[in-house]
């Protein structure tokens, strides 16, 4: 019986939802757009401020008191204030003894300090409990409610019973807490903020250093040439002609070097015989922005498409259609259908087709929401298996079209190959040595490997 009622009683939801006061020290932007979040979701809040006076600003139902006054009506403290300030915390250190100071600050450059704030903070008042939390998210979101893309709020802290304190605010507040550990977590959690794209970096210096020598090569093989030995002037090629040029080339490049370091990772396991060896760096900070180029790599098809779609509205374009009709009708004779030609160019369109949708269904399987949906094999299989008949179909589309001038020398105008050749040897090459590498006597290998196995095991008894 009196097991049961335990179990009752235990179930039974706690009737009083009262929140306990939370303290915010400092009544700027931050401050304050956190206490009227807080107040919204049922915390009374007090701010500690260096002037008393309530000011229009301040949510209405806060009480704004001396910092000593207020840290005393609160067991969690929120320090609102530039770290250059906290040496006014001080004399507060026997009020704030035994309190959770949460540090909410963040720096102007990345590693500003030797030690992150929230150490500082700790060291400043050891007989406190810091607890780093919120300086991922900004006021102005917590302000206009547009906390979409940020919901997750970093906290990390050497109290644990604080660090809990901390999280159920955070949760109270519709937010997601993500424990990030120990204190020692706080410089790395205080430079996220200051990251600008940290993986987007390589792709896209890659991707523009790539574009602007495509670009370049093209504006001297097809503009520049054909004005000295042929005098026509082509200048305006530079608005789509040689987009659409550049666009397929960079699309197919970034493509393969997406699966290009997972060549280079199965050849370095298979060399050293061993996957517990760490692949040299470059490799590794390649292998983590695969995403970024794949994603880069979409845009550019996609703009390929649609540079595509247009060609027929181009005046060029349709001058050209009328200089052959009308040479057909001067000369009285029509061409007849070339079914070669016409086999050639539908193969290139429906691999170009298959390529894009492919490369498509990577970029939707690459966001968060869908690769959360689906289990590691499903996900492996859409990036590797359908990626690699991407990289296949888009190879072939690139073959197929330009196939027939490889061996033509009005291809090679100043004895240099024409792009699209180019851009065809970093996917034949990914494609040759994959094909290589899936042989059973290398495949049969290499799988142990990733399993576990050792050719020269250290630790061999
Ligand atoms: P702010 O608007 O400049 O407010 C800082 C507040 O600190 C002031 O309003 C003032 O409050 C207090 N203060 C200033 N000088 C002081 C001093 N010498 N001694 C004691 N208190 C002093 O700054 P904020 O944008 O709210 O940022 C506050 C903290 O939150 C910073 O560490 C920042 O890195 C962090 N943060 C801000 C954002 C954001 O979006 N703004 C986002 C994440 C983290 P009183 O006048 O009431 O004393």
């Amino acid at each position: 019986m009196n097991k049961n009622s335990s179990h009752i009683m235990a179930l039974t939801p706690n009737t009083s939802n009262k929140r306990e006061t939370v303290c915010i020290f400092g009544t700027g932007d931050f401050g304050r757009a956190l206490g009227h979040k807080m107040i919204q979701s049922g915390y009374p809040v007090v701010y500690g401020s260096r002037s008393t006076q309530i000011s229009n600003l301040i949510p209405k139902d806060a009480e704004v008191l001396s910092h000593a006054e207020a840290a005393q009506k609160a067991a969690i403290i929120i320090i609102a204030i530039q770290r250059q300030h906290y040496n006014f915390l001080m004399p507060l250190a026997e009020i704030l003894h035994g309190k959770v100071l949460v540090d909410i600050s963040n720096n102007l450059k990345l590693n500003q300090y030797p030690e992150s704030n929230a150490e500082y903070l700790a060291q400043l008042l050891p007989g406190s409990k810091v607890v780093k939390a919120f300086n991922t998210v900004s006021a102005w979101a917590l302000q206009s409610g547009t906390l979409d893309a940020s919901r997750q709020v970093f906290v990390c802290g050497d109290d644990v019973e604080a660090k809990q304190m901390v999280m159920n605010i955070v949760r109270a507040l519709g937010l997601t807490p993500l424990d990030k550990g120990s204190l020692l977590a706080a410089q790395e959690i205080e430079n996220y903020p200051l990251q600008l794209f940290p993986m987007w970096k390589f792709p896209i210096f890659l991707s523009l250093g790539l574009t602007a020598f495509f670009f370049f090569y093209c504006l001297a093989l097809d503009v520049i040439y054909t004005y000295i030995y042929e005098k026509n002037n082509f200048s305006f090629f530079i608005a789509i002609t040689i987009p659409n040029r550049v666009c397929p080339v960079m699309a197919l490049i970034l493509l393969a070097l997406v699966y290009l370091p997972g060549i280079f990772a199965a050849i370095i396991q298979l060399y050293r015989g061993t996957k517990y060896r760490r692949f040299p760096d470059w490799l590794d900070k390649w292998m983590l922005c695969r995403k970024q180029l794949g994603l880069i790599a979409l845009a550019f098809a996609s703009l390929h498409a649609v540079f595509t779609l247009v060609t027929p509205m181009r005046a060029f374009v349709s001058w050209r259609t009328s200089k052959g009709i009308i040479s057909q009708a001067l000369n009285n004779k029509t061409e007849p259908l070339n079914n070669t030609n016409a086999w050639i160019s539908d193969c290139y369109l429906a691999l170009g087709i298959l390529g894009f949708f492919l490369f498509v269904l990577l970029g939707i399987t690459s966001l968060p929401s869908v690769s959360n949906s689906v289990n590691w094999r499903e996900f492996r299989f859409v990036q590797s298996k359908l990626g690699y008949l991407a990289l296949i179909f888009c190879t072939a589309h690139t073959l197929v079209y330009g196939g027939k001038w490889f061996l033509s020398p009005s291809a090679y105008k100043w004895y240099l190959p024409n792009i699209y050749m180019l851009s065809l040897v970093i996917p034949c090459a990914v494609l040759v040595v994959k094909f290589v590498l899936i042989f059973p006597c290398i495949d049969k290998p290499l799988t142990q490997i990733r399993q576990g196995w050792e050719r020269n095991p250290k630790h061999s008894e």
